[in-house]
Order: C-alpha cells, then sequence, then structure tokens
C-alpha cells in the first residue's frame, strides 16, 4: 500500500510538472506566433533606451495588460515565482476581475495586473510583480533563478514596451517627440539619431526570431 500511495504520488508530480511545462510553454508558443513589423521601424531617430535600474522601473508604473491564456501560465509557474514576490504582496490577487477585448491577444481578452501604492516607485505606484527592493519584476527574478531566459515568464507587452503594435497588429513605436514627454515611457533623448531596429535589437529577435531580423536590419540599412 505505501508503494501504491509513494507511485500515485511520483504520477501525480510528474503530470504537475508536464501541466506546469505545457503550460510555460504556451508562452513561448505566443511569441512564436507571426508577427510583422511596421515600416515605421526602418526609421533612424535620436532616442536612446532607459538606463534601468536608475529609472527604477517606471514603466511598470500602470501594471500591465495581459492574455488570458498568459494569466493561466504564470498561475500555473506560481510556487516558482511568490518567493520573489514583495512579502506583501504574496497573498494579493495578481490580476484584476475586469476582462477587457484585445484583437491582438492570442485569446482575444486580456486583464490587467495589480497596482499597488508603492513610495519606493518613481511615480509612486506599481505593478504588483514589481519588487521595491531592486525594481526588478519578480516574473524576470523567478525566470532568472530558474536558468531560464529572463523573459520566459514575462508578459507578452511588457517585452514588447516601449514598442506597441498598430492597428493591423505591426510591431512599431509610437511618435517619439510624444514618447520622450512620457513617464515611463523608456525612452531618452540621444545626441545622434539611430536606427530603431538597432535599438530595439534584443525585442525583435525575440519575436521574430534571427532569420527575420536579419533581414530587417539589412532592409533598415538599405535606408540610410
Ligand atoms: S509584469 Fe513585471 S515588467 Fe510587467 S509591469 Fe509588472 S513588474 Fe513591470
Amino acid at each position: 500500500m505505501e508503494l501504491f500511495l509513494r507511485n500515485l504520488r511520483n504520477l501525480w508530480f510528474l503530470f504537475a510538472k508536464a501541466e506546469q511545462l505545457r503550460l510555460i510553454g504556451f508562452l513561448e508558443l505566443m511569441r512564436a506566433l507571426p508577427r510583422t513589423v511596421s515600416p515605421r521601424l526602418l526609421a533612424r531617430e535620436p532616442v536612446q533606451r532607459c538606463d534601468f535600474p536608475r529609472c527604477g522601473g517606471a514603466c511598470c508604473v500602470y501594471g500591465v495588460w495581459v492574455d488570458l491564456q498568459e494569466i493561466a501560465a504564470i498561475r500555473q509557474a506560481a510556487a516558482l515565482i511568490q518567493p520573489h514576490l514583495p512579502a506583501d504582496a504574496r497573498s494579493l490577487p495578481w490580476f484584476q476581475e475586469r476582462e477587457e477585448p484585445d484583437p491582438h491577444a492570442l485569446s482575444g481578452r486580456v486583464r490587467q495586473t495589480t497596482v499597488l501604492p508603492r513610495a519606493e516607485h518613481p511615480l509612486g505606484q506599481a505593478c504588483v510583480f514589481w519588487r521595491p527592493q531592486d525594481a526588478k519584476c519578480a516574473l524576470q527574478v523567478a525566470a532568472e533563478a530558474q536558468g531560464w531566459h529572463p523573459w520566459r515568464l514575462k508578459p507578452f507587452y511588457c517585452i514588447l514596451h516601449p514598442l506597441d503594435l498598430d492597428e493591423q497588429g505591426r510591431i512599431t513605436l509610437d511618435d517619439t517627440s510624444a514618447l520622450l514627454t512620457t513617464p515611463g515611457s523608456c525612452l531618452r533623448p540621444a545626441a545622434e539619431p539611430q536606427p530603431l531596429v538597432q535599438i530595439f535589437a534584443p525585442e525583435l529577435r525575440w519575436f521574430l526570431g534571427e532569420t527575420a531580423f536579419r533581414r530587417l536590419l539589412a532592409a533598415a540599412q538599405a535606408e540610410e
């Protein structure tokens, strides 16, 4: 009987682990969806990326909209994430109840992460996953602790930011003069114009894959 129970426990553990990996794998799948890029990204602009950690994770001020399928995958990895959350956020709901339609989300619906007052944050409030002690995202810290890619548990729109999707779902960037005056926009002025494709190379590689990214880079260089 004892052996039977032990085997049953092992089987349950393996099943739970496989389910966890299946859902986390779903996040990878979602990012592997074919994405297209607006010609806007072939431009050169006098901007540069934010200077984390000096920015204090300003972009986490309003939380983020998360696809329902991503929420399921994040919840499935809860045991890995919990130890990296601020202590006062561990027992809180991570996502707000209200659902919104999103034509670019895989499930078609999104929910926003919970936002908390945070005196330590440069703008006085932040996403439930934002950590006051180092301004890092608990989802990223949890993935790194597993030896995974830092973005493996991160919501799609967090990785994308400050890039955006246009009405056709193509990856783009809003008008930079507006972004530069928006708190938490993750952009700073630069002395010289640089190709947007190069500034956002890590994100574009992640979403497009190496081959498509190289094609995009060549197209941007041909524009110069
Ligand atoms: S999920 Fe992480 S990166 Fe995204 S807004 Fe929240 S703390 Fe910031």
